[in-house]
């Protein structure tokens, strides 16, 4: 899907975030970004989705074709939902910004909101889910547009054990079905190796690949 060549990211007060990262994300993969505070992971993801430059190196796309709108769906670790907008509304929202409207795009959006196990719930504002609704929602928001590449950055962290566990598995399960290529990024070895094909160990000072790991998939 995208190489990473040699990206390098240094902040204006000469924290080096990024180091010479070289890899590459395979169509299909489901890669867990691993590592401690600060060695550069979320960096990375927003370089991934477009929302932060490389200042060395570059990213290269397969067929030299760079993602357009919506083909990219990122989910942000605090699942930032507009507070006054029902499930429905939220996940609509890309939709909406390409320009399309509530009656043409709601079976789409009840699709999705249904995939994540949140039919039912399309009227309940962001105060009445749970932690773990509210991260489902913000995730069918980023898969709405059905994205080729779908970034998360810590998703699971704030949820309770049982809760995550849960959101694993039905990830896990939609990412079988529909085979999105996923980027996440994580604190927690157990998580990469429960859910990834690939992991990528970041180590700090600067922010390297200490390792990559090629995992093997339960065959369910
Ligand atoms: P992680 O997600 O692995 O915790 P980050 O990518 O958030 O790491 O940060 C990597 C390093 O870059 C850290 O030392 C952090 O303090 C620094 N950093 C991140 N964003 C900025 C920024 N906007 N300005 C300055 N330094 C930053
Ligand atoms: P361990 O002794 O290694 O902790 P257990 O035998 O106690 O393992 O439990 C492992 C079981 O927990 C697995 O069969 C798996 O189905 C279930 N499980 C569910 N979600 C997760 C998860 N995120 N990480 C690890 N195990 C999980």
């Amino acid at each position: 899907m995208l190489r990473l060549n040699g990206v390098g990211r240094r902040f204006p007060n000469n924290v080096i975030a990024l180091d010479n990262i070289t890899t590459r994300i395979e169509p299909g993969a489901f890669i867990a970004l691993l590592g401690p505070s600060g060695c550069g992971k979320s960096t990375l993801l927003r370089i991934l989705a477009g929302l932060d430059t490389p200042d060395t190196g570059s990213l290269t796309w397969d067929d030299n074709t760079p993602p357009g709108p919506g083909d990219i769906g990122f989910v942000f670790q605090d699942a930032t939902l507009l507070p006054w907008a029902n499930a429905e509304a939220n996940v609509f929202l890309p939709l909406r910004l390409a320009g399309k409207s509530l009656e043409t795009a709601r079976p789409i959006v009840r699709d999705t909101l249904a995939q994540l196990g949140l039919a039912g719930f399309e009227h309940a504002k962001p105060t009445e889910l749970s932690g773990g609704m509210r991260m489902r929602v913000s995730i069918a928001r980023a898969l709405v547009s059905r994205p080729k590449l779908l970034l998360m950055d810590e998703p699971f962290a704030a949820l309770d054990e049982f809760t995550r566990h849960r959101l694993q598995d039905d990830l896990f399960a939609l990412w079988r079905e529909a085979r999105t290529t996923i980027v996440f990024v994580t604190h927690s070895i157990y998580e990469a190796a429960y859910l990834a094909s690939r992991i990528i160990v970041m180590s700090p000072r600067p922010g390297r690949i200490a390792a990559e790991l090629t995992c093997t998939l339960p065959d369910t």
